[in-house]
């Protein structure tokens, strides 16, 4: 955990979030200013500033993000949908903690 992660504090539950999903390895919840009808993001409980420090022995994580992703599309009746990752501040990253959104189309 790291103590200043927005993100930590929610998979501590230190502040409130519309939670989907929880398993031990990972965590989803509702984006707090959606871009799309449906707008939920996936994230590892540990923390992983971003996809580029993720390493071999966090497969299992990656994987399971994945499956978390599908499962909180299905339980939201998304047919269609996005997945991304936004990998540093040029592409648009803010949290500094990995994490997978997941969209609608619209
Ligand atoms: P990114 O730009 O890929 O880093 O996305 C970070 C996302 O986290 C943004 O879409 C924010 O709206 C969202 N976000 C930031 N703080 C919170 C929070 N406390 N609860 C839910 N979503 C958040």
């Amino acid at each position: 955990m790291s103590e200043d992660c927005v993100f930590c504090k929610i998979v501590e539950k230190k502040i409130p979030a519309k939670l989907e999903y929880e398993d031990d390895l990972c965590v989803s919840f509702h984006d707090i200013n959606p871009r799309a009808k449906v707008h939920l993001l996936v994230i590892p409980k540990k923390h992983i500033s971003t996809l580029k420090d993720m390493e071999k022995n966090d497969a299992e994580i990656a994987g399971r993000m994945m499956m978390a992703a599908k499962e909180v599309a299905a339980k939201n009746d998304l047919d269609s949908y996005r997945l991304l990752v936004s990998v540093g501040s040029e592409a648009g990253q803010e949290v500094f903690h990995l994490h997978m959104h997941v969209m609608s189309p619209r």
